[in-house]
């Protein structure tokens, strides 16, 4: 009976093991969100009410509350329009456009009245944060019930939201509404709408958008009673065709509700032409755009097919019931199961695009991570998804599809005086361009490296179990550590510090080669302030290869991929490492570190024996 128990208890602890499970003590924040809002197309003006229950599941008591009011960005002289003025390289977008809109052409985002459990509170507006004082706290485990009056303009399209895009979609409806800020461990994130980046807590939306009659709209979330609105026209394939439903009275409701999400966007035209397709019984697809659009936005449905099937078996299955393409906005932006894109372009232009903040809807939508604080998670991780997928559907994939934003980052390397940290928070950055390679470029490398690290197996099964164990919850990258550590058996904090808190780079090279009794000695250099472990194949004359591993140190285990020869460590402090392998110089033909390319070595010239030809 005993030893029964034994093994039932050996079993037992494998299964928990085995499943996935955040940190003892971990909590999040919760907010449902009930709006409802008129938007008049005469004025541009819109008026609304939110019903918000927010959960504190946190041990604190809170004294005060905050909420974004992003619109706000969009007036002369804020910090969005200051800040863009200052900066070396401004967005094209924005460059001094707010400074120069008018009365009519700003954004204006305010909240008339606000009562927090049936007390009317006070608060403080500071330009795109609301500041709540609380007539009473709200205890850890409470809910609070919060009334919001509010009101708005919505301004000419300068960033991501705005009316009149340059493709004439009459509204783009992203940060909207009076949303509520993030509090986390590190307390409130009230982080002012400077240029990019957000962080909320998760929920339950239900939006009531009122709208004369002829718009059509669409946006996160699942429409209810779609077939109010909607009916099939025409099928070509798998593709339908649908059309707006007549509609008597001028002015229309529409409703939409979504669960496990973080924010809501919505868009309206009266011009969309609306497409669907479904991928599975539980999840249909949309395509809204202009009827000019239609010989690109025809083809788009079947690769964004393959795009979902790809990310379901890779990266996790998409969980919501549909998702949105629509035409808007300014480029490419994602939002919880939609995104906003512009419509013009060639079909791989399109389709990238569409791919891209696709795979925002895992990093950023799913796992909500602080952007603000690692945009790099958000951003580089949805680039590495994108890299792999597109590479997955495309005719002739390459071997390493990360090549671009190694070759991004190496750039940045050689511009010192330029390179700031992966850490700095994404407003902070004193260039757009640093920001951009670090979070996007260095960001995917991020995940190319902790593959290289930890093997294809490891790796392909941690980024599952971060996506299980994480979804609809707030992961920091020690998460994404902690989880490839156990996958691997490899320690990698050394990874995480050296890529992330610093802008130290891989460089590594072989300095000299040199016949040694019945031996031959490999003097490798470590060029770089970055250690990393090495993999280095050796070529004899007769044909054969024989291939090597050196690990660093602090990972403290052997290669991930058995069919290597594992040799003594490196350690960090050792800038020189000299391999002795059994064989005579002369039958050496040539010796190369990481012949496919897959660190992110930021001079590769030096990687091999003897030097290829016109290289140094
Ligand atoms: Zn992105």
């Amino acid at each position: 009976m005993m030893k029964n128990i034994c093994a039932f208890s050996a079993l037992m602890l494998t299964a928990l093991s085995l499943h996935a499970q955040v940190p003892q003590g971990y909590w999040q924040q919760e907010v449902d969100y009930s709006i409802s809002v008129k938007l008049d197309p005469k004025t541009h003006a819109f008026t609304g009410t939110e019903d918000l229950k927010y959960i504190n599941h946190s041990p604190d008591t809170l004294q005060e509350l905050f909420f974004h009011l992003y619109f706000n960005a969009f007036q002369p002289n804020s910090m969005m329009d200051v800040r863009s003025r200052n900066l070396p390289d401004p967005d094209k977008r924005v460059e001094d456009r707010i400074s120069k809109l008018k009365g009519d052409e700003i954004g204006i985002q305010k909240v008339s009245n606000i009562k927090v459990n049936g007390q009317n509170v006070l608060s403080e507006e500071h330009g795109t944060i609301l500041k709540v004082f609380l007539a009473s706290p709200i205890l850890p485990g409470d809910t609070a019930q919060i009334d919001l009056i509010f009101e708005g303009q919505v301004p000419v399209q300068i960033r991501r939201s705005g009316r009149d895009n340059a493709e004439g979609i009459d509204y783009t409806m992203t940060q909207w509404y009076p949303k509520m800020a993030a509090y986390d461990n590190m307390g409130w994130h009230a982080y002012p709408y400077v240029a990019r980046e957000f962080y909320a807590p998760f929920g339950k939306f239900r939006v009531e958008i009122e709208l004369p009659s002829h718009y059509k709209v669409a946006g996160t979330g699942s429409l209810e009673n779609f077939d109010s609105y909607w009916r099939e026209d025409k099928t070509e394939g798998s593709l339908s065709y649908l059309e707006l439903k007549p509609w008597k009275p001028d002015l229309r409701t529409w409703v939409f509700t979504g669960e496990n999400i973080h924010d809501f966007a919505w868009a309206a035209d009266p011009d969309y032409e609306h497409t669907t397709v479904k991928l599975d019984s539980a999840l249909q697809l949309h395509f809204f755009y202009l009827d000019k659009y239609d010989e690109t936005w025809e083809r788009l449905p079947k690769y964004t097919l393959q795009f979902f099937e790809e990310m379901n078996q890779r990266f996790g299955r998409y969980p919501y019931p549909q998702f949105s393409v629509i035409q808007g906005g300014d480029g490419g932006m994602e939002y919880p199961m939609c995104t906003m894109l512009k419509g013009t372009g060639k079909i791989n232009g399109l389709v990238g695009v569409t791919v891209h903040e696709g795979a925002h809807n895992w990093y950023y939508g799913i796992l909500g991570s602080n952007e603000t604080r690692f945009p790099w998670m958000d951003e580089g991780f949805t680039s590495y998804a994108e890299a792999e997928v597109l590479n997955a559907i495309s005719p002739s994939p390459k071997v390493n599809p990360h090549a671009n934003s190694f070759a991004a980052h190496a750039f940045l390397a050689s511009k010192p005086e330029q390179n700031e940290p992966m850490s700095t928070m994404a407003d902070r950055y004193e260039r757009n361009r640093t920001y951009g390679i670090n979070a996007y470029s260095r960001g995917e490398i991020f995940m190319a490296q902790l593959r290289y690290i930890v093997g294809d197996e490891a790796f392909e099964r941690g980024v599952l179990r971060f996506f299980e164990t994480w979804k609809f919850k707030h992961p920091e990258p020690w998460d994404m550590i902690r989880i490839m550590e156990r996958e691997s058996g490899l320690q990698l904090d050394w990874f995480y510090h050296q890529f992330v808190e610093t802008t130290k780079i891989i460089d590594y090279g072989i300095s000299r080669v040199e016949a040694g009794k019945g031996n031959t000695e490999i003097h490798l250099e470590r060029i770089g302030t970055m250690s990393m472990p090495l993999k280095l194949r050796v070529y004899l004359r007769d044909g054969s290869q024989f291939n090597y591993y050196i690990p660093t140190r602090l990972q403290y285990g052997p290669s991930p991929d058995i069919s290597l020869t594992t040799v003594a460590p490196w350690a960090w402090t050792h800038p020189d490492y000299i391999l002795n392998i059994p064989f005579d110089f002369e039958q050496i033909e040539q010796i190369v570190i990481d012949e496919e390319g897959f660190m992110a070595d930021v001079n590769q010239a030096n990687n091999s024996y003897p030097q290829v030809e016109g290289q140094e």
